[in-house]
């Protein structure tokens, strides 16, 4: 991977968060200000210096000082220690002002990166939101876990680095003062400085190679901490808290050895540096001697010595920059991670049009729909389906038949093909996804709750308040009002991580409560497999039977109940309809609904 690359992509990073022109124009400013004092103190040394070695004051008249004021005041009407006071002070002002122009510079630029860094995490955040679930069947949360947190890395090693500029600045001015006092004493000092530049370059390479390294173990490690705190219980129940540690700790010791491989290298830049920066000046402070003794004379012994305490200077602001140049090195996984998320048109964007959906008039149509998921072929087969507005269809079949990925489609998680979905004869695409869900509700037998109250969970996603008078009301039709009495803090318990702290049966007329409140008029029910017991069932029947009145349904039934009382009955197997109509109807063909019928008969008569 070539530097350009690096530097390309950071470009384009810095472009995806929006970061105008202007954000940079402070720092730079204030950087340019400081290095340009830092310059006008350092060369008024070697007239001061002279002035000192000499005791003559008139070796401050060649200072830039007295040449720009001679023509206001002459240079013969300023006293001597007048002089010396003048140029004393503009190098101490001038120094306390450097000071304070590099301040504001560093402070800044490290908004500047702080601003960076927040909005690349939201534009992160927000382009995986944006990706349909074939993204989110394919990463674990682990991974986009560390990649969300990829900017706070970089951001901590760009403010490692942000001096860089003030230094590169540097740099320059200091070249030139030292080009000013001796030209072939810089090209000697230059040498050495590209010489440091070259060798550091495979070790930048390596870093950089390890930083992928550490990017890939980093989001192993991850995934192995949210499969296993989301996996608790199995844990637990299968004992196998010991396998887990010792996988885990292979991880973690693999991460720990590829950050140990990162600083190994990177702790080696200020000693390479140190090494040849000794050579150049043990160089340099021979030419000074060779130049001193061969003609120059002792006169330019206050110049070189200035010269020297500059290249000194210098030296420290090149070794500043290589590690700047490390630092980046280090980051450069994380980039090029972010930047392969966020680079380009992606598979898995989903496609959307610009009209709103305003409801079902008529019906909505599965239209030869066919599906297949990446490595799984065939998922669903020229599948027609007419769903009439407020009617209730029931899908039923063998598990894998293809019923939730069937809802899934009208749900947008995943994109078909174009014209295979229409509502009232317009193509599911051409329609918003926010619009199309807001007058979709689901209630599914995985029920997703967030670490919040009661209260937020059933208020979640609603876009205007909800009176307290209709929150009871829900609370009643959802036969939740009894249990929410029950507890000490009623609406407002938490409920824990996916709502840990309830059973199926409450969590599902949470579910329930939550999709009566949205009022949506397509409703999507998973029927839980799981049995519940009688009061259970009953409740959630009830609360069902409140929650599906003059809506339009698709069921995935496992309920006898609702399978008798849909309007219609639509029975998938290997991803085809085989049958569908009225369940006497259906019965009475004596087909593959009355197969499964007779089959669960025992089951279902025994509840
Ligand atoms: P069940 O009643 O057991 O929930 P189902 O009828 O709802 O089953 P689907 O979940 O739609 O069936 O699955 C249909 C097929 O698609 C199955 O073979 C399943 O393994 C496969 N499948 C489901 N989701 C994915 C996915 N995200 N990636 C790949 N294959 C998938």
């Amino acid at each position: 991977m070539k530097i350009s690359d690096d530097i390309l992509r950071f470009k384009s990073l810095i472009q995806k968060t929006e970061l105008k022109l202007y954000y940079f124009v402070l720092p730079s400013t204030l950087a340019i200000l400081s290095s340009l004092l830092e310059g006008a103190t350092v060369m008024l040394l070697p007239s001061l210096l002279q002035a000192i070695l000499t005791l003559n004051m008139n070796a401050l008249d060649h200072s830039f000082i007295f040449r720009w004021l001679d023509p206001v005041f002459p240079l013969d009407q300023i006293s001597n220690s007048s002089k010396f006071l003048l140029t004393v002070s503009f190098v101490f002002i001038g120094s306390i002002a450097r000071q304070i122009f590099q301040y504001g510079a560093l402070v800044s630029s490290a908004y500047l990166v702080r601003t960076f860094a927040d909005r690349l995490r939201q534009a992160i955040f927000s382009r995986c939101l944006s990706f349909n679930k074939h993204f989110f069947d394919a990463t674990s949360i682990g991974y986009m876990h560390e990649t969300v947190n990829y900017p706070k890395q970089i951001a901590a090693k760009l403010l490692e680095a942000q001096s860089v500029m003030i230094q590169l600045l540097l740099t320059v001015v200091y070249v030139t003062i030292l080009f000013y006092i001796s030209w072939e004493l810089t090209l000697i000092s230059l040498f050495s400085f590209f010489c440091t530049y070259f060798s550091l370059r495979w070790l930048i390479f390596k870093i950089k190679h390890s930083s992928r390294d550490y990017v890939i173990s980093q989001n192993e490690l991850g995934k192995k901490i949210y499969e296993i705190f989301s996996c608790i219980p199995l844990v637990k129940a299968y004992s196998r808290e010991t396998e887990e540690k010792k996988n885990f700790s292979e991880l973690s010791r693999q991460v720990s050895l590829f950050e140990f491989s990162i600083d190994k290298k990177w702790l080696l830049i200020p000693s390479i540096q140190e090494m040849i920066q000794l050579l150049s000046i043990l160089v340099v402070l021979s030419a000074m001697v060779y130049l001193v003794i061969h003609g120059e004379g002792a006169d330019r012994i206050a110049q070189y010595l200035v010269f020297f305490y500059i290249m000194r200077r210098t030296s420290a602001s090149i070794a500043i920059i290589n590690s700047a140049r490390g630092a980046f090195a280090t980051i450069s996984g994380p980039v090029e991670a972010i930047s392969k998320l966020l680079e380009g048109t992606s598979p898995y964007e989903i496609q959307e049009g610009d009209k709103e959906f305003s409801g079902i008039q008529k019906e909505i149509h599965f239209r030869h729909l066919n599906f297949s998921y990446p490595g799984n072929p065939n998922v669903l087969q020229d599948v027609n389906l007419i769903l009439k507005r407020g009617e209730t269809t029931a899908l039923v079949g063998p598990s894998g038949a293809g019923k939730s990925t069937l809802v899934h489609l009208l749900l947008r998680y995943y994109d078909c093909p174009q014209g295979s979905i229409l509502l009232d004869g317009e193509d599911i695409q051409s329609f918003t996804n926010k619009s199309l869900r807001k007058k979709m509700a689901l209630v599914s037998q995985d029920i997703f709750l967030f670490h919040l109250s009661l209260r937020e969970n059933l208020l979640y996603g609603l876009e205007s308040p909800v009176p307290e008078g209709t929150i009871q009301k829900v609370l009643h039709q959802s036969r939740l009002a009894e249990f929410v009495r029950g507890l000490p803090s009623g609406l407002e318990t938490v409920v824990g991580d996916r709502g840990i702290k309830l059973s199926g049966g409450e969590k599902q007329r949470l579910s329930i409560a939550r999709a009566i409140l949205k009022d949506a008029e397509i409703l999507i029910l998973d029927e839980a497999t799981s049995s519940l017991d009688s009061v259970t069932e009953r409740l959630i029947q009830e609360a069902m039977d409140e929650l599906v009145k003059g809506k339009t349904v698709m069921v995935i039934a496992h309920r006898f109940s609702t399978i008798q009382k849909a309007d219609k009955v639509v029975y998938l197997e290997n991803g085809r309809v085989l049958e569908e109509g009225k369940w006497e109807g259906l019965l009475k063909q004596k087909g593959k609904v009355y197969e499964a019928w007779k089959n669960q008969k025992i089951n279902v008569e025994s509840l």
